[in-house]
């Protein structure tokens, strides 16, 4: 990964929220407070801006900032988590270029960062079910010597198979778990969230 595709990266989420903007609310609506579109589309929307605006000298720069602006543009929980989150990727990203490997170990990170914070476990029905699994497919892609487009795709079809997971859980963090029973059935607009990023980045990857 180099500077111009990590923006590239930054764009793509950008296009995909606007894009689900809708989508992410009407599942927010469903289990939370229904901002979960607006949320992200104002964080991704000011992220792109800062990504833009910027003369990065690291991959980990870019990542630094978007996490940054979205820590202080979202007030939801998501903002914060997936903030210091991309804080975490960034930080283990100071180079020009990263190897498959240490994208691996950034996407990490960015996880660790995400189970901290918010304490949720795989199962909780959270963005966690669709990071973790999407983490550890991309970790042993770039592990078996895949570059990175390969890994950030197994990383995706990872990610989307978590989130559909999440439709017969019963949320045990967040909003959603004010619902108890009542969540089941419906996806988690985190997880959704999760995977229109790593997509994001497999579609980059390809460019
Ligand atoms: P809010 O719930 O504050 O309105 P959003 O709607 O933007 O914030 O984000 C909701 C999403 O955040 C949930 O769908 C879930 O995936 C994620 N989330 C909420 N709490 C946690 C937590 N403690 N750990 C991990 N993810 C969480
Ligand atoms: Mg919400
Ligand atoms: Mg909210």
């Amino acid at each position: 990964m180099d500077i111009e595709l990590a923006r590239t990266w930054v764009r793509g989420i950008g296009a995909a929220v606007e894009r689900e903007r809708e989508r992410l609310g009407e599942l927010d609506a469903a289990v939370g407070d229904g901002d979960h579109g607006t949320n992200m589309h104002r964080g991704f929307d000011a992220a792109v801006a800062a990504v833009a605006a910027m003369d990065p000298d690291s991959v980990g720069a870019v990542l630094t900032t978007t996490g940054t602006t979205l820590v202080s543009k979202v007030g939801g929980a998501s903002g914060p988590l997936y903030g210091t989150a991309l804080r975490a990727a960034g930080k283990k990203l100071d180079a020009e270029r990263a190897e498959p490997a240490e994208v691996g170990a950034a996407l990490t990170a960015a996880l660790e960062e995400v189970r901290r914070l918010g304490g949720a476990q795989p199962g909780d029905k959270t963005m966690v079910d669709a990071l973790a699994p999407a983490v550890d497919a991309f970790v042993r892609a770039a592990d078996s010597g895949g570059r990175l487009g390969a890994a950030a795709r197994a990383a995706a079809d990872a990610a989307e198979e978590g989130m559909r997971a999440t439709e017969p859980m019963q949320a045990r963090k967040g909003r959603a778990s004010y619902l108890g029973e009542r969540s089941i059935g419906h996806v988690d607009p985190g997880a959704v969230s999760t995977a229109l990023m790593m997509r994001a980045l497999a579609d980059a990857a390809a460019e």
